[in-house]
């Protein structure tokens, strides 16, 4: 019996890849704890392991500064964890003593995972659920102006806190060698090697095993006449009421079956009146939706993107930040989506019309659920884990 410590931030993107891992972990009678947030408690607990909150670690944030610093202002992201870990440090560190895990595998967000795991000599193991990132890749990631001015301005802030974690006995040189995959740390990557950007670059420490979507009853695919747009800006960043309105006006008195997912903060009445062909939910069962879409105009979070391609929908892409152009970059690289020019109605109407008459994207798409399929999943990143607790490294 082995004894594996999880750490995560309050992200369900960040936590769901991880729950079958804990699951096949605790089949094979390994014990695991998991540090993560009140929100995911039980869905952790189902999975088999013992939950430890850290709730009253995380710093007080509004919902709307948490959306607003979300992948655009990334020097307060890193703040944010800096604090986090100073704050959960003591009890922490005390409980990791007790329970002396064979190893930790850490979020790569969940910076306070390696800190614990380096500070106190345990074996650690990256968990990372978007694309793995190195020097080469973070070429890759087109910043915007406003993204690149936050980050220079919060430079200063971010050196004090890390010469803060120093004074906690941390041993960290700069804020990249927090944020960076190295080829010296065994890392798990949530996707496959196909699909990541730039594989060559990274060393045979990192094993892509494959996105993880959540399993559901297999839709009936019934045969349809009419083709059907799924649209969905994810749960964070979902706030446009000008995008949605230009898809009704887009799609509206089309020959197209719609479904769009405004988010749970969009109030549904204020877009005006919802075109007959539209379906219009707060929120939808995105799985389901997937298997009985044709093309899906997304935001490109990693999440709904591995979902869209492992049922081999095309994308329409509208990123809204850094990491989400780099994933709609990658998707049109590989030629299973376009990305806007433009979100006016002509736009988009013009980009699901290309997808949806070319049969390469829907091609091209499918060969990446392949991919996906055959990356190994949750059971390779089970054996990952118990093999590096094996080598004693
Ligand atoms: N999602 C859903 N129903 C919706 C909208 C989104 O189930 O109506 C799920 C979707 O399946 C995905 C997640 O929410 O798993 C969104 O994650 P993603 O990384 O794509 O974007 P984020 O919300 O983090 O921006």
């Amino acid at each position: 019996m082995r004894k594996i410590v999880f750490f995560s931030i309050p992200a369900h993107g960040h936590t769901n890849p991880t729950i079958p891992v804990v699951t096949e972990l605790v089949k094979q009678g390994h014990r695991v704890w998991y540090y993560s947030f009140l929100e995911f408690q039980k869905k952790i607990e189902e999975a088999g392991a013992a939950f430890i909150a850290c709730d009253e670690c995380l710093p007080e944030i509004s919902q709307k500064e948490l959306e607003r610093k979300a992948g655009k202002d990334f020097a307060a992201l890193i703040e944010m964890a800096a604090d986090t870990t100073m704050a959960l440090d003591p009890k922490v560190c005390d409980e990791l003593r007790e329970i002396q895990p064979d190893c930790i595998v850490s979020d790569s967000m969940a910076i306070w995972g390696k800190l614990f795991a380096n500070k106190l000599g345990i074996p650690y193991i990256c968990s990372t659920t978007s694309f793995a990132f190195n020097q080469h890749t973070a070429k890759l990631m087109k910043r915007g102006f406003i993204e690149i001015w936050r980050m220079i301005a919060g430079l200063r802030r971010i050196n004090k806190k890390i010469m803060q974690l120093n004074d906690h006995g941390y041993k960290v040189d700069n804020f990249v060698s927090l944020i960076q995959n190295d080829n010296e740390t065994d890392t798990i990557v949530y996707t496959s090697k196909e699909f990541q950007p730039l594989a060559d670059t990274f060393s045979e420490r990192y094993a892509f095993v494959g996105p993880s979507i959540r399993q559901t009853v297999p839709v009936q695919d019934d045969k349809r006449d009419k083709k059907t747009i799924y649209i969905s800006l994810g749960t964070v960043l979902n706030q446009n009421q000008n995008f949605y309105q230009n898809c009704f006006k887009a799609f509206a008195n089309t020959d197209y079956d719609v479904v769009m997912s405004v988010g749970e903060k969009t109030d549904i009445s204020s877009l005006g009146r919802v075109p007959a062909n539209f379906i219009v939910k707060n929120a939808v069962d995105q799985i389901a939706v997937l298997q009985q879409a044709d093309v899906f105009i997304s935001h490109c979070g990693m999440n709904s993107t591995s979902e869209s391609l492992y049922f081999g929908v095309p994308m329409v892409m509208f990123p809204q930040h850094g990491e989400q152009r780099m994933i709609a970059d990658r998707v049109a690289e590989l030629g299973a989506g376009v990305k806007l020019k433009g979100s006016k109605p002509n736009d988009l109407a013009k980009a699901a019309a290309e997808v949806l008459v070319n049969p390469a994207y829907s091609i091209e798409a499918r060969k990446l659920a392949e991919s996906f399929r055959n990356a190994g999943g949750a059971g390779k990143a089970a054996r990952v884990i118990l093999s590096k607790i094996g080598k004693g490294s």
